[in-house]
């Protein structure tokens, strides 16, 4: 544990070392950064997965990417995001997130849910993964709009602060949602759940949203920080996401504008 708002388990641990051993060993130069800071020399043979997916390796790849070469991609790795929920027993809210950033931009991204339907009954097929890539689209979810004309905001379930609430009230909310992960929120917009990810607030991180930031951008939705920014994921950018974030998979300019003033002084990039 390195904090009560920051936990670390050993599932975050495992998970990490087998994602960043895994990489690591089929792309030797890439640079691949995680969330936990871990002894490089405990990674066991049983931890490397060396396999493909058919699926992706179908897809044509768009003609601006073809020549990308491996030292120039960066790989941000959270391999736990909803941590504080995964202690409490929420299963589903929890998610491995692979982000991959070239140029400083987020293009490609997996979100995997490993207890997707865990309370949906035996015959249910436990986990899904989600993946997507800028200018190819977005994969193993039924893309779906919010319900019209509502106003439905998804947020965070543990870091919350007056100011969080401040700029949720601001967005006239017909109904909030307070759940953990920023990859589980990102679903929440992309299934219809949600019309609008608002968290006005430092806290999150760059491994937090740059897998869901490719899934989201490549269905044409939009995330960015509290002012608009959009995030960077180049290997010398700061981790911390300062000015919070808002994302919406359709109707974004219109959130945007409704993020009061006083919200975003309080917040510097
Ligand atoms: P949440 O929406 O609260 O689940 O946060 C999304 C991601 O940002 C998770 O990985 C959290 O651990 C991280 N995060 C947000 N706020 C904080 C905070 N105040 N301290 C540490 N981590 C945070
Ligand atoms: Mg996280
Ligand atoms: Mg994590």
């Amino acid at each position: 544990q390195t904090g009560a708002n920051d936990l670390q388990t050993k599932a975050d641990r495992l998970v990490q070392m087998s994602i960043c051993a895994s990489l690591a060993q089929k792309f030797p130069k890439v640079t691949i950064i995680g969330e936990e800071e871990l002894p490089s020399d405990e990674v066991t043979e049983e931890l490397i997965e060396d396999g493909h997916c058919e699926e992706i390796l179908k897809k044509t790849c768009p003609a601006q990417y073809t020549g990308i070469k491996e030292e120039e991609l960066v790989i941000w790795v959270d391999p736990l995001d909803g941590t504080k929920e995964y202690t409490e027993g929420l299963l589903d809210h929890v998610t491995v997130l692979i982000g991959i950033a070239y140029g400083g931009k987020a293009i490609a991204g997996v979100i995997n849910q490993p207890y997707y339907n865990y309370e949906a009954g035996p015959d249910a097929v436990l986990g899904r993964t989600i993946w997507g890539v800028l200018g190819i689209g977005a994969f193993g979810f039924q893309l779906t709009e919010a319900p019209a004309g509502k106003h439905i905001i998804v947020t965070t379930r543990s870091h919350s602060s007056a100011l969080v609430n401040e700029c949720i009230s601001a967005l006239n909310p017909d109904r909030v949602i307070r759940v953990g992960g920023a990859g589980n929120k990102v679903i929440q917009l992309i299934e219809g759940k949600a019309s609008v990810y608002v968290f006005a607030s430092p806290g999150c991180k760059k491994w937090d949203t740059c897998a869901p930031e490719a899934i989201l951008h490549a269905v044409g939705g939009k995330i960015t920080d509290i002012h608009g920014n959009s995030f960077q994921y180049n290997k010398e950018v700061k981790h911390m996401n300062s000015a919070g974030v808002l994302a919406a998979l359709r109707n974004y300019d219109y959130y945007a504008s409704r993020i009061p003033n006083t919200v975003k002084q309080s917040l510097v990039p």
